[in-house]
């Protein structure tokens, strides 16, 4: 299975995740982290972040690690898109993990421990 990471950025704007510098975030995962290919969008959850996943996701052979907002809410939220793509959104292509509330070097060892756990 190929591993695709999706950060949300909140529009870069929400105080939760202000303590992230997601341009150092994904530089470090880029380097550091074993997985496929990686995308950073500001706002997942709306119409265009919608689109995206409709057009992106696919219905076999990769496992998507969603790095957002919290679990119960990216089931939610990205469910339409994944739907319109086709896929079912569930725990064996979707590996939500929660940045909000974290700094930079905390949300790299949440996206890294969940990447541990799908190696399993
Ligand atoms: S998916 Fe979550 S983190 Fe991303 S824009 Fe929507 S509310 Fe914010």
């Amino acid at each position: 299975m190929k591993k695709a990471i999706l950060i949300c950025t909140c529009s870069f704007a929400c105080p939760s995740l202000k303590e992230i510098n997601f341009g150092e975030l994904a530089e470090r995962v880029r380097l550091e982290l074993p997985h496929d290919y990686m995308l950073l969008h500001p706002r997942l959850c709306e119409a265009n972040g919608e689109a995206l996943l409709a057009d992106l996701v696919k219905k076999d052979g990769v496992v998507y690690l969603t790095a957002a907002c919290k679990p119960e809410k990216q089931w939610k939220l990205f469910r339409d898109g994944f739907q319109k793509a086709g896929v079912e959104m569930n725990e064996k292509v979707v590996k939500p993990v929660w940045i909000q509330f974290k700094n930079t070097d905390q949300a790299f060892e949440e996206i890294k421990k969940a990447l541990e756990e799908l190696g399993k």
